[in-house]
């Protein structure tokens, strides 16, 4: 345990949830408290026609890009079918040395139409979340998204799809190296951690991905369906800004 590990722990962060290889097990829930509505779906269609060598070689061009290579390949990318109906793939936007990174499940119509996540009503409302802890889009802040390009009718990104476009995600947090971590909604949360999540019951907790903090709490699109939790998501802000602050306090 790193000393950051154990201070945390003293903190009241406990328990340190560890990211779990991708390869290892895919099905096991946080909680296992799972709901069948809340598994992974198991039919999702593999990968495009792509064997394994060149996925592993496109995810090593993709490890070793800087931002304009990320972003260049990016608008060009079509290793998914997400690109067929997209206007424009959409990265992400914010301060590229930011301490918190939010990460949302994909751009929808307006994002696709503009370019930048979240700008529509669920955007709006993540602003809101934002200046609540005293935080704004831009600074400090940057906001990402699993996939890059819009699934058409805003539907939940397919296994493959995500899979396809969870490396330009790593490349981005490898190089913002944000101190934390804010997934937004399950598939978000499901993408970094690599299990599956129920967000009612992940939300409190403290999870790692790859030694960056992170926490879970629901997509605003979520809580503008579901008014009630906007509360617990209101719980979850003031948990991510705690650890923060502790995060903070830690590194001098
Ligand atoms: S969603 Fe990602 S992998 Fe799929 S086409 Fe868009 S950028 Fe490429």
């Amino acid at each position: 345990m790193t000393r950051r590990d154990s201070i945390l722990r003293e903190m009241g962060f406990a328990p340190l949830w560890r990211l779990r290889q991708r390869a290892a097990q895919n099905t096991q829930d946080v909680q296992g408290a799972m709901s069948p509505a809340d598994t992974v779906s198991a039919d999702s269609a593999p990968l495009p026609a792509v064997a394994q060598a060149p996925a592993d070689a496109r995810a090593q061009r993709i490890a070793a890009m800087g931002w304009d290579e990320l972003q260049a390949t990016v608008s060009a990318c079509r290793d998914c079918r997400l690109c067929e109906q997209r206007k424009q793939a959409v990265l992400g936007v914010g301060d590229l040395e930011a301490d918190w990174l939010f990460v949302g499940e994909g751009p929808g119509a307006e994002e696709d139409a503009r370019g930048e996540p979240f700008v529509g009503q669920a955007g709006k409302l993540l602003d809101a979340m934002l200046a609540a802890i005293d935080l704004e889009r831009g600074r400090k802040v940057y906001i990402g998204n699993v996939v890059k390009c819009r699934p058409p009718g805003n539907r939940t990104p397919e296994a493959a799809e995500t899979a396809a476009c969870f490396p330009y995600l790593q490349r981005q947090i490898e190089l913002l190296r944000p101190k934390l971590i804010v997934a937004l909604g399950k598939p978000a949360a499901e993408t970094l951690l690599d299990v599956e999540v129920k967000v009612g019951a992940a939300r409190g907790r403290l999870f790692d991905y790859r030694g960056i903090p992170l926490v879970v709490t629901y997509h605003p699109a979520y809580l503008l369906r579901n008014l009630t939790d906007k509360a617990k998501a209101w719980e979850d802000l003031c948990f991510a800004r705690r650890t923060m602050k502790g995060l903070s306090d830690v590194g001098g």
